[in-house]
């Protein structure tokens, strides 16, 4: 086989499609975020950045980078080894009990992402539990869905959101059988959010474990930034909470928060877990000073909140359509991939705007997309900029108006 060729002509075909991913370089800049210095082609440019998973600007909080500074000062750089052997610094410690308290569980164990927390947790506890069989969203992230792959076990996909599809196919599955139910909170891509209460009534009836990835809602919801679980009191009825410290917390990392054994069960036998090396005290130390400034502040929450809805409103006068949804993320729709990359590099090239397009296989073919998160730092001026800009772009590109 000509190796080269082969792959070229698959480039080819996802630059055909307009599905290839194109890096905006930039700098971030601390304590001035939403900004960023956008390198390009040797010169560089301040752009403003519309697509962050940094939700409340936390990767930015003097705490969090003094925490970071401060652990590196004591601890030096890296954690030194896997978990087990050298690797565990004191830091982790206080992070996975921090960590347990937020959720209101017995116990916690911290990964190197949320997608390694997803593929390894999954992946273990559906492969260990004899005759297992795991129901999964239709809308879960890739994270889960690899991990149930690699367990092997037999998987069921639900309709999104479904408790009565739910119902249905647990109801197929011998009653003896351990199960798995899998879905998130808050999905990144349509900013919906999952009937927890529902599924958890559900998966009981039928004596079945839940699993729920509350990767988009850690930080953001519930009195102490516990998620949609705690907003709705429902932790308790949850087996497996998954989180990140990437995205609202502002740093890297993942996590499960669940009872002693399963985080035992988990940490004893996944091999993502236990082959691999410890986070770096300092990733650890400003993920807990993150966490423990949102478990007290409500500050950031209820900013971000206010410029969301501000956000939406102007988007209304405007009549640019975006899905309604009851979180933070503000999906406009283009529905094409060409048109959706082509609106990209306009907003970046002529209006310093950076909005990174969502196209397949991220979001289905046709619903292709701007996906807007504001941030408590984002101001009235950004927020003009970005409406007016898009506006214009409505025109020239002739795109549907949202009808009142
Ligand atoms: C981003 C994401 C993850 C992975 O988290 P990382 O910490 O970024 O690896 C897991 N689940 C969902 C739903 C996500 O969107």
């Amino acid at each position: 086989m000509n190796y080269d060729k082969e792959m070229s002509a698959q480039l080819n075909q996802l630059r055909d499609d307009g599905n290839y991913r194109v890096f905006a370089d930039l700098e971030r800049v601390r304590g001035s975020f939403p900004r960023a210095t956008r390198h390009d082609g040797g010169g560089t440019c301040e752009v403003t950045v519309w697509c962050s998973n940094d939700y409340l600007g936390m990767g930015q909080h003097p705490d969090v980078i003094g925490a970071m500074k401060t652990a590196i000062e004591r601890c030096g750089a890296g954690a030194g080894g896997t978990r087990n052997i050298s690797g565990t610094n004191h830091y982790h410690v206080e992070l996975e009990a921090e960590l347990a308290d937020l959720h209101g569980k017995e116990a916690a164990l911290i990964f190197t992402s949320g997608y390694v927390s997803n593929w390894a947790s999954l992946g273990t506890l559906a492969s260990r539990l004899p005759g297992c069989v795991v129901l999964s969203d239709a809308g879960n992230h890739a994270s889960m869905i690899e991990g149930i792959r690699h367990s092997r076990a037999e998987k069921h996909v639900f309709k999104h959101n479904d408790p009565e599809d739910l119902n249905r196919k647990l109801a197929e599955i011998a009653p003896e059988r351990p199960k798995i139910v899998a879905f998130e909170s808050v999905y990144s891509m349509d900013g919906d959010i999952g009937p927890i209460a529902e599924f958890c009534d559900v998966a009981e009836a039928h004596g079945a474990m839940t699993y729920l990835d509350e990767v988009h809602a850690v930080g953001l919801y519930g009195p102490r930034g516990g998620g949609i679980a705690e907003r709705e009191g429902l932790m308790h009825r949850l087996d497996v909470i998954e989180g990140t410290l990437g995205k609202a917390f502002g740093v890297m990392g993942g996590y499960i928060a669940a009872s002693k054994t399963i985080c035992d069960f988990v940490r004893s036998f996944a091999s993502g877990f236990i082959f691999t090396t410890a986070l770096p005290p300092s990733v650890a130390a400003g993920a807990l000073a993150s966490i423990r400034h949102l478990k007290t502040s409500n500050t950031e929450r209820l900013a971000q909140r206010e410029r969301v809805a501000i956000l939406r409103r102007r988007l209304d006068e405007q009549a640019i359509p975006y899905m309604a949804n009851e979180s933070h993320i503000v999906p406009v729709i283009v529905g094409d991939p060409v048109k959706c990359k082509w609106i990209t590099d306009w907003l970046l090239e002529n209006a310093g705007i950076y909005v990174q397009p969502i196209n397949y296989p991220t979001v289905p073919k046709g619903t292709e997309r701007l996906r807007i998160t504001p941030s408590p730092m984002h101001t009235d001026e950004d927020i003009d900029a970005l409406v007016n800009a898009l506006s214009e772009l409505w025109s020239q590109c002739a795109l549907a108006r949202a009808v009142a």
